[in-house]
């Protein structure tokens, strides 16, 4: 066992700031990763350091999450929002300041966990420089993803051609579910160490709190049916599937039916269009009087309208993980979610929700329809979801696997290196 001060580790995630806002723009589910990862791991006696870029000039440079674990922001590119297409040229700068960081700190860090292709590249540089370990979470595959969307970026050969280099040098990739790791073996390669360790949701905060407790707190009555929809307004995330399902009539029917979609900027962020649309398409079937749309809620706040719910609604045409299904299981809520990529994992098919083949509004209503028609069935749903995340997600359990991943990596370094590197 290693002493604790030589547990110290590094997670890269470039354009992922773990100490933002989550749920607007392009902040969702690797912030909460790579901060809920550190915290954890922090909590085990590791030193965290997440390394991010500035994208502000009012963002202090470091953030403390606890005496363990910040968030250092490096500069790269203006001090400015930067869309993900177009951080990669700014790489390099990310790669010099983080060995200027090093050097004022009188430190190397042996292990660097990146998160997202950008942060691979950064991963990789770093390696060829240093004898770290490098571990790798990819959070979405472009090889994946590319298959599900029209307009193709310019950038996605650079980003294939990234995600296979560092699938084989990488010392180890984490991917979060079984699926993603047979994507990998069948679309990047056959080569390169891949360990199976999924994302977690925190078990205390999310199913905290009572549907009744949460209903009187966010206002909704006690006879209401809530169908919820939580995450970032994306086409990818699949909401017009959502709202559509909802608008046949065979949901429509439900008396004291509400639609509550949360997330999303403010206006005029690059995200609002896709805002507009979902709010096009609210108008054109009839349905404001029972749609609310309630905008970014703070993380930790998330619970209420998770226990509100009597349904959880995660309609993507691609989700790596999807930290949504997760949490509103925690929160005893049935899921009824795409039958793609993480949902096949975490969402237990009849045990814990339902899973619906993606894209397809009539099987969706079909599904929301069966859930709000059978409270009985549908509380054997709850308990088991809550079940499932209890002994499979947890944040602790997650830090644990990893540390067990990292400390392997460690011991394969040379103890001499081990021992000036601190
Ligand atoms: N989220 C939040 N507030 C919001 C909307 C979303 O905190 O208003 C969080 C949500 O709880 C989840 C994350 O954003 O933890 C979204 O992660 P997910 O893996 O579901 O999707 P991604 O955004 O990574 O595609």
């Amino acid at each position: 066992m290693l002493p604790n001060n030589q547990k110290k580790i590094a997670l890269i995630s470039v354009h992922g700031d773990p100490a933002i806002d989550i749920g607007e723009e392009e902040a969702g589910g690797q912030n909460v990763y790579v901060r809920k990862v550190g915290q954890a791991l922090a909590r085990l006696g590791w030193q965290v350091d997440m390394f991010t870029r500035r994208s502000s000039q009012e963002q202090a440079a470091i953030v403390e999450h606890s005496p363990n674990c910040r968030t250092i922001r490096l500069v790269a590119g203006a001090k400015k929002f930067i869309k993900r297409q177009e951080i990669f040229q700014h790489l390099p700068e990310f790669v010099t300041a983080f060995l200027e960081f090093q050097a004022q700190q009188e430190t190397v860090y042996l292990l660097i966990h990146s998160n997202y292709w950008l942060s691979a590249w950064v991963g990789m540089e770093l390696k060829k420089r240093q004898s770290s370990k490098l571990l790798h979470t990819y959070h979405s595959l472009g090889a994946v993803k590319y298959k599900a969307v029209k307009n193709i970026p310019q950038i996605s050969k650079t980003r294939l051609e990234i995600e296979k280099q560092c699938l084989e040098t990488a010392d180890t990739i984490v991917a979060t579910s079984p699926q993603e790791q047979e994507d990998m073996r069948s679309l990047l390669s056959p080569q390169g160490n891949i360990a199976v360790i999924s994302c977690g949701t925190d078990i205390e905060r999310f199913g905290s709190v009572s549907r009744l407790e949460s209903r009187a707190k966010l206002d909704i009555e006690p006879e209401a049916q809530v169908v919820l929809y939580v995450g970032r307004f994306d086409r990818r995330k699949g909401i017009e599937t959502l709202v559509r399902a909802v608008g046949c009539n065979q949901v429509k029917q439900h008396p004291n039916l509400k639609l509550i979609i949360v997330g999303g900027s403010a206006p005029g962020k690059k995200d609002g269009k896709e805002r507009e649309r979902i709010e096009n398409i609210v108008r054109e079937l009839e349905l404001e009087a029972i749609t609310t749309f309630a905008g970014r809620i703070e993380h930790a706040d998330l619970t209420y309208y998770y226990a509100a719910a009597d349904v959880c609604v995660v309609p993507s045409h691609y989700e790596p993980f999807g930290l949504v299904a997760i949490e509103a299981m925690a929160c005893r809520t049935p899921v009824i979610a795409s039958d793609v990529g993480g949902l096949k994992f975490t969402v237990v098919n009849e045990l814990t929700g339902l899973l619906v083949t993606p894209q397809d509004e009539q099987a969706f209503a079909e599904a929301i329809n069966h859930v709000l028609s059978y409270p009985a069935w549908s509380r054997q749903l709850e308990k088991d979801a809550r079940k499932r995340v209890e002994s499979m997600f947890s944040w602790d359990g997650v830090a644990k696997q990893l540390e067990q991943q990292y400390l392997a990596e460690l011991n394969q370094i040379q103890p001499e290196l081990l021992e000036s590197k601190i």
